[in-house]
């Protein structure tokens, strides 16, 4: 089996970025029979754009909020951050300088502009920090919604929209053609988790998961006698990726996810991992 396994590695390798880091765990795949994705970049583009400025103040219109919200997401490379970039750049805003810039893991970012504290942060943030989660929300459906908040108010948000990638549909029906139950875990909101679920058909989901309760998702899985595949891209997967039998980083991804992980895969097509994993099923098939 190595030298097989050596020769896909390799060639893939040349043509895709596959790394095969920890071969006994890339053995596991015969076990294999959860796999939890995550959404943002790996199912999904990760390509997003804005769909909506909506005010809730009669301070901040739709252009001042997104003149804030380029403030601070200059600073970040979550994929919102650069869906909003890219609509600063189309609307040619010029930004104010932001200090004290921080990311609050899994929930958002904050930094000060002017004197005044501003945040942008997920719908989970709001009803954990006890804000009354603005009405008529409805209307943002199944997209992505970033709130901001300044001085304590929440003042307006942003709905952003991303795509199921193509290749995903054909990754997952591969996958439980191999009794592999597929799982998808995201720090994104509900709604848009629901509408990403309900088009793969995938066979469960968890949504606004902070980082920390990645690793516990799949812990509970591998007690219940589940092998369990992780995908993850960010530094806050790391643990995750640790934690699972087989953890597949992907994406162009941090370094701090590629040293975690058994496996990278540098571009993030799903049939690249299903593929991968019909292939090593395949090859340890027989080994007890
Ligand atoms: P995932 O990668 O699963 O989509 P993340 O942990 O990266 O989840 O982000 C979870 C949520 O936190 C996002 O859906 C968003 O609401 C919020 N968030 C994270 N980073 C940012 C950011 N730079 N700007 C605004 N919101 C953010
Ligand atoms: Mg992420």
């Amino acid at each position: 089996a190595i030298p097989l396994v050596t020769a896909i590695s390799t060639s893939a390798s040349a043509r895709k970025g596959l790394l095969i880091r920890n071969r006994t765990a890339f053995e596991k795949t015969r076990k294999l029979s959860m796999i939890i994705f995550d959404k943002t970049g790996t199912l999904t583009e990760g390509d997003f754009g804005v769909q909506k400025i909506k005010s809730l103040s009669d301070q901040y219109d739709e252009v001042e909020l997104l003149k804030i919200a380029g403030a601070i997401e200059s600073k970040s490379e979550h994929p919102i951050a650069n869906g909003i970039m890219k609509k600063v750049q189309e609307e040619g805003l010029e930004l104010d300088s932001v200090e004290d810039y921080e990311n609050i893991t899994g929930e958002g970012v904050k930094a000060n502009i002017g004197g005044k504290k501003v945040s942008i942060v997920s719908p989970g943030y709001l009803k954990k920090n006890d804000f009354e989660l603005p009405e008529n929300l409805e209307e943002s459906g199944q997209e992505t919604v970033v709130f901001v908040i300044v001085d304590q108010v929440v003042v307006g948000y942003l709905a952003l929209a991303d795509r199921v990638r193509s290749s995903s549909q054909k990754a997952i029906e591969t996958l439980k053609k191999e009794h592999i139950k597929v799982v998808m875990a995201t720090g994104d909101n509900e709604k848009a988790a629901k509408a990403v679920s309900d088009e793969l058909s995938l066979d469960e989901y968890y949504a606004e998961v902070m980082p920390e309760d990645k690793q516990e998702i799949i812990k509970r899985a591998q007690s219940n006698g589940e092998v369990v595949a992780m995908t993850g891209d960010g530094v806050n997967d790391a643990p995750a990726l640790a934690q699972a039998d087989i953890g597949i980083a992907v994406g162009s991804g941090t370094d701090v996810a590629a040293e975690t992980a058994d496996i990278v895969l540098v571009n993030s097509e799903p049939t690249d991992i299903s593929a991968l994993i019909v292939f090593g099923k395949a090859t340890y098939k027989k080994m007890v």
